[in-house]
């Protein structure tokens, strides 16, 4: 046996899962992304998808994307910085800038090599960062991968920011860099709150807009267009894997600071840029979102009821302002029990557990979009109750 295998043959999750059955993982969906899906041969309500808009299944984008793909072909073949820059990209961009309210803006192939690469590009080894503890990982690598000297605060916790950007010299360089909304818990970033400090103590503020944008803001231009800080926050990030029914992500800023980042990023420079198909049905989905603000009513309204009845049932749902809803279990392996359970039930939802989140706060996540009826969050919530009522999470 290799010395690799020999270390990594009793990986504990998988295999102790896999052996009680309730393995949660790589489950394969038979068909398009929708509120009800099809998983081997089985049907489920689909709670745990990032979609907020609803928008993956749309024929509309799927034409332009399959217009794409007739027209420039399946792949770039290339980075951005040599030849693999189309002029839908650079349109998309441009569209992107305006949108989200900043001068510039890149996209990139993935929402994950934005923060990876935008963090270590812009922050030298004098300079200093600081993450919210509960920042999702793409952040926390950025962070990894960067010279500057790297700190944190406890979640959401203004006093505990406070206390750490105190001890930094008034000159340099520090970027806080923060979740708009938090991916796993539902709640929002304290920007106001930032903000003030960011003045006190002369700071940059980078925000992750991955589930802010096509949920909050004006037409879903995201978290920081809902607080009003659009112009406070340097740098704002988002994804097209979510709200926007593709793939991809994007960086916009002020027109020197994109400048930099186009001839520095290495996330940007050194990989394939994104397909003609992913960057075409991305730019459907922006118009959509646009045209369409009744999309967002809707998952505000699905949203708000589903709040109310996991309330009513006695369900914990922590903190969450979002259609992001944590049901929290608080035990790891209850939690993987409750997502099997929910999904012979119908019901498919997320386990979240460490490294995602603390020990103490495993939880399964319920995620809604914008399609979702009433009736199909009433027929989740009956099956969830009893599930967790049998295992002794709820009364
Ligand atoms: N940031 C946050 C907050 C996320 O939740 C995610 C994806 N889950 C990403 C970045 C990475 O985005 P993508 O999946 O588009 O690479």
């Amino acid at each position: 046996m290799g010395q690799l295998q020999e270390r990594y043959k009793s990986y504990r999750i998988p295999q102790e899962a896999m052996a009680k059955g309730i393995y949660p993982y790589f489950r394969a969906i038979e068909g398009k992304q929708g509120t009800e899906v099809e998983m081997g041969g089985h049907k489920v309500l689909m709670f745990g998808s990032n979609a907020y808009t609803g928008l993956t299944g749309d024929q509309r984008i799927i034409d332009k994307a399959k217009a794409a793909l007739d027209k420039y072909g399946s792949g770039c073949a290339g980075s951005r910085f040599l030849n693999g820059t189309l002029d839908l990209h650079i349109q998309l961009e441009k569209e992107i800038a305006e949108f989200i309210g900043k001068d510039d803006c890149l996209c990139f192939s993935t929402g994950f090599s934005v923060n990876q690469g935008v963090i270590p590009a812009l922050l030298g080894k004098d300079d200093f960062v600081i993450c919210d503890d509960r920042d999702h990982a793409s952040i926390v690598d950025g962070r990894r991968l960067a010279f500057a000297k790297q700190l944190h605060y406890k979640h959401n916790d203004m006093e505990d920011l406070e206390r750490v950007l105190q001890k930094l010299p008034a000159e340099a360089i520090k970027l806080i860099v923060v979740d708009g909304v938090f991916s796993m818990e539902g709640d929002l970033a304290k920007l106001p709150e930032i903000v003030k400090l960011k003045h006190k103590y002369n700071c940059s503020i980078m925000v992750d807009e991955a589930h802010g944008v096509g949920v909050f803001g004006r037409q879903g231009r995201g978290v920081c267009d809902h607080f009003g800080l659009t112009d406070e926050v340097d740098l704002i990030m988002g994804t097209f894997s979510k709200s926007l029914a593709s793939i991809g992500g994007f960086i916009t800023a002020d027109a020197d600071t994109i400048n930099w980042l186009r001839h520095t990023c290495r996330t940007y420079i050194f990989s394939a840029s994104n397909t003609p198909a992913a960057t075409a049905a991305a730019m459907e989905a922006l118009h959509i979102l646009q045209q369409e603000p009744e999309r967002i009513e809707k998952l505000w309204k699905v949203t708000r009821y589903a709040l109310k009845r996991f309330r009513e049932e006695g369900f914990e749902i922590g903190d969450t302002e979002s259609p992001i809803i944590p049901l929290y279990v608080r035990d790891t392996d209850k939690t993987f029990l409750v997502t099997a359970l929910a999904f012979n039930a119908g019901v498919f939802i997320n386990p979240v557990i460490p490294p995602a989140c603390a020990p103490q706060d495993t939880l399964v996540r319920y995620a809604l979009m914008a399609t979702h009826t009433e009736e199909q969050v009433e027929r989740s919530v009956i099956a969830l109750k009893k599930i967790f009522v049998e295992q002794g999470i709820i009364k």
